[in-house]
């Protein structure tokens, strides 16, 4: 086999998805991309469709799916709150029959395949930073189970089928990422500080915004996709993929108010239940293994996202 691969993304018309389809078509690869359009738009991918190396088919994972393949990065799952609770039981099967179906698919194919996980599994973490060993602190009946747990029981069937068939797995927990080609009504908190203060709206930060995330930049992130595929066959993960360095919602607030000059008030709104108090990926497994840590600051990741959003909304 040669260098150009046949790589199957789903959810590639997604924020991530959408990101990860552009490089590696610029890496040379044909790539198919799968996508029911739940929370991604055909916006994010217009750009590839005359590309004669990509591929879309609208299709639902938790159906199963008969394709050749090398390679498959299985990112089907809405990852923003208001949409992973909108339909919980929807979440769940994208998440389970989902990880069974491309699991089945890859294993028929002898495919390689990465699981887009979550720092969620850790839930509201009682270890500060999180590292891979760490087997959290998820609420397994709250609002939030659908996704947390869905993606737990992912992870547990990636390994399952890599010790009982040997298949080769790769699996990310992915701590919060921002970037362009995340929707405007995507409902986590950069998008929405970014929307509301480019429109002049009030910033709605939940509960007192002591609450802390770390974000990585989507171009540093998708090199960790590609990386973490590229590890040895041996190397399954999890492997945390993020950027450590920590803020309060506050601080984002006041950074995106700063940073676009508006006049948005900050007001504060009931924090949702279950809403972890702390997040901080450790990353010293990513250092280690393959030599990755991100390399945009927020503030310039921003740059580029206001950029983006403020094109999209035409103002
Ligand atoms: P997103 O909502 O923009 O993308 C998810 C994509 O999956 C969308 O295009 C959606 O239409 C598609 N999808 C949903 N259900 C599907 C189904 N049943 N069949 C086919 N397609 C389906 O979210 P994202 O931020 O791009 O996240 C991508 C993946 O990364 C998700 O699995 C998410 O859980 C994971 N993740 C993301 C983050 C982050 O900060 N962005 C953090 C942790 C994990
Ligand atoms: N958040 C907020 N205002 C918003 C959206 C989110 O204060 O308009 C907070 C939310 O309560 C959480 C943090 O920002 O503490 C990150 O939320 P997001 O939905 O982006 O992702 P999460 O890490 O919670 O999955």
């Amino acid at each position: 086999m040669g260098q150009n691969k046949r790589i199957l993304v789903t959810g590639g018309s997604g924020f991530l998805g959408s990101h990860l389809c552009a490089r590696l078509l610029d890496g040379g690869h044909d790539v198919l991309c799968v996508d029911n359009y739940f929370t991604g738009s055909k916006e994010n991918i217009r750009r590839l469709l005359p590309h004669p190396c990509f591929e879309m088919l609208r299709h639902d994972v938790t159906f199963p799916l008969y394709v050749e393949v090398d390679e498959i990065y299985n990112l089907a799952c809405p990852a923003s709150p208001i949409h992973y609770q909108h339909d919980p039981v929807q979440t769940t099967k994208t998440s389970v029959h989902g990880a069974i179906n491309m699991l089945g698919l890859a294993k028929r194919i002898k495919a390689k395949i990465m699981q887009a996980s979550t720092s969620e599994v850790y839930g509201d973490p009682s270890v500060h930073p999180q590292v891979e060993s760490y087997w959290g602190n998820v609420n397994p009946i709250g609002p939030r189970a659908c996704y947390d747990e869905g993606k737990r029981c992912a992870e547990t069937l990636f390994f399952d089928y890599h010790r009982q068939h040997k298949l080769r797995i790769k699996v990310a927990r992915i701590f919060n990422t921002y970037g362009p080609n995340m929707a405007i009504n995507d409902g986590r908190v950069v998008s929405n500080f970014i929307v509301q203060a480019l429109k002049g709206e009030d910033i709605t930060v939940y509960g007192e915004g002591n609450q802390t995330r770390s974000f990585c930049y989507v171009d540093d992130l998708v090199e960790g996709f590609i990386r973490l595929m590229g590890t040895p066959d041996e190397f399954t993960g999890p492997m945390n993929l993020g950027n450590p360095v920590e803020f309060t919602i506050l601080q984002l607030a006041e950074t995106v108010i700063r940073m676009i000059g508006s006049k948005s008030r900050i007001v504060h709104n009931p924090l949702p239940q279950d809403d972890p108090t702390q997040r901080q990926p450790d990353i010293t497994l990513a250092r280690q293994v393959m030599g990755w840590e991100p390399k945009t600051k927020l503030e310039d990741g921003l740059v580029k996202t206001i950029a983006y959003f403020r094109q999209t909304l035409g103002l």
